[in-house]
């Protein structure tokens, strides 16, 4: 396993950060950020994982918030490669690639988070077709998407488990996808309830076959978990930037605050979390393109690993910029509360403890 980058990577995400500089001025419309990212070929459509894994650190170092669009958008692709049928595969993929056409992940429900054995939302054989009734939530993309990929309950007689996965167009009779829950942090992309009544969807969209349901979400989740984990890596290297460039300017009892110890600790402490999360994450990245048996157990511990010393050090962070750091919308105060959501979805740290753990005994 390499240790660094090579150069071609140093050097893509150079050019992507002055790229999105530029780009991400203005009004901030996902799709279309997407598409730019694409046609600028910074989205590898390739089998590279690390290459996207690369866009979205960088991405998140400016807006830590477009992390869940891309993480979502980017693991749905996955879903359709892996598990698409051919006619779902060309009908979709390249326009998912492209940007053309926006996905969501549909598989929360009220009473199943952790537990997504739990869910309600159900789907009944009518001939070659599906009827699906229920009500989601926590939708990421949901209002800005053109397919979601929604999870129901099917038991039919054979089954693995109970649960399976459908591509549905968002347009189509029935379904009604709410306002963006207003939520702490991670506010750039949308979080929405979906409800579905009596949605009728063809045999033929089903991805995988009636019961891979939680093959499909788990499979999916494992690829998220690497992608929030690059989420959290570009928040922490925002924030040290920001703590370090404040903690030199800023002078108290006639010298920079950054000549006290207790400062230099923080920054320290900082410093060593980005560098250990980031070989964690690329070692994981890695494991992903070479289908390393290891990667569902470094997911959870890249996961849980970089995003709780986001959470940490964004606080620290605050601490360092005293009263500058708590001003409303200042990069440190919203990366603080960015970060503390990234604890909670794609698997919450618990969880990401005891898949480590099962892997391991
Ligand atoms: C911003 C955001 C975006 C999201 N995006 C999506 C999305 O796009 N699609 C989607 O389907 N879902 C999405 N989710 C949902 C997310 O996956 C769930 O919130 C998450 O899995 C936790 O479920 P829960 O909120 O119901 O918490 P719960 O499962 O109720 O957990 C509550 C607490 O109990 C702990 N806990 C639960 N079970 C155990 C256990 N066995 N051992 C130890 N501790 C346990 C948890 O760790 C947590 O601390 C999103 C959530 C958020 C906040």
């Amino acid at each position: 396993m390499q240790t660094q980058l090579s150069k071609e990577n140093v050097d893509f995400k150079k050019d992507l950060e002055d790229f999105l500089k530029k780009s991400l001025k203005g009004e901030l419309n996902l799709r279309s950020l997407w598409q730019e990212l694409y046609k600028n070929n910074y989205i590898a459509n390739t089998n590279s994982f690390l290459k996207n894994i690369l866009l979205t650190e960088t991405i998140c170092k400016l807006d830590p918030g477009i992390g869940l669009f891309l993480l979502t958008h980017f693991a749905n692709i996955e879903i359709i490669k892996s598990f698409g049928s051919e006619d779902i595969k060309n009908k979709h993929l390249e326009n998912l690639i492209s940007g053309k056409e926006i996905s969501c992940f549909s598989l929360t429900e009220e009473n199943a988070g952790s537990d997504i054995s739990q869910i309600e939302t159900n789907a009944v054989r009518n001939g070659n077709k599906w009827l699906i009734n229920g009500k989601k939530i926590w939708a990421s993309n949901g209002s800005i998407c053109d397919l979601i990929i929604l999870f129901a309950q099917t038991k039919e007689k054979g089954d693995k488990s109970g649960i399976t996965a459908f591509l549905i167009d968002s347009k189509q009779k029935g379904i009604e996808i709410k306002e963006s829950t207003p939520k702490l942090g991670i506010k750039t992309t949308p979080s929405n309830e979906i409800i579905l009544k009596d949605v009728e969807v063809d045999e033929k969209n089903i991805i995988g076959t009636t019961g891979d349901g939680v093959k499909i979400a788990l499979s999916t989740i494992t690829n998220g978990r690497i992608f929030c984990s690059a989420q959290a890596i570009g928040l922490l290297n925002g924030v040290l930037e920001e703590a370090v460039k404040h903690s030199v300017k800023r002078n108290q009892f006639g010298k920079s605050i950054s000549d006290f110890q207790a400062i230099q600790w923080y920054i320290a402490d900082m410093s060593k979390d980005l560098d250990g999360a980031r070989l964690l994450l690329y070692k994981t990245a890695w494991a992903k393109d070479t289908n390393s048996s290891e990667l569902n157990k470094l997911s959870s511990m890249s996961k849980s690993f970089s995003t709780k010393a986001a959470q940490r050090h964004s606080s620290n962070a605050v601490q360092i910029l005293g009263g500058k750091g708590l001003i409303e919308d200042s990069y440190v105060a919203k990366a603080y509360k960015d970060a503390k959501v990234l604890e909670i979805y794609e698997g919450t740290n618990e969880i990401q403890q005891l898949v480590i753990a099962r892997e391991i005994l």
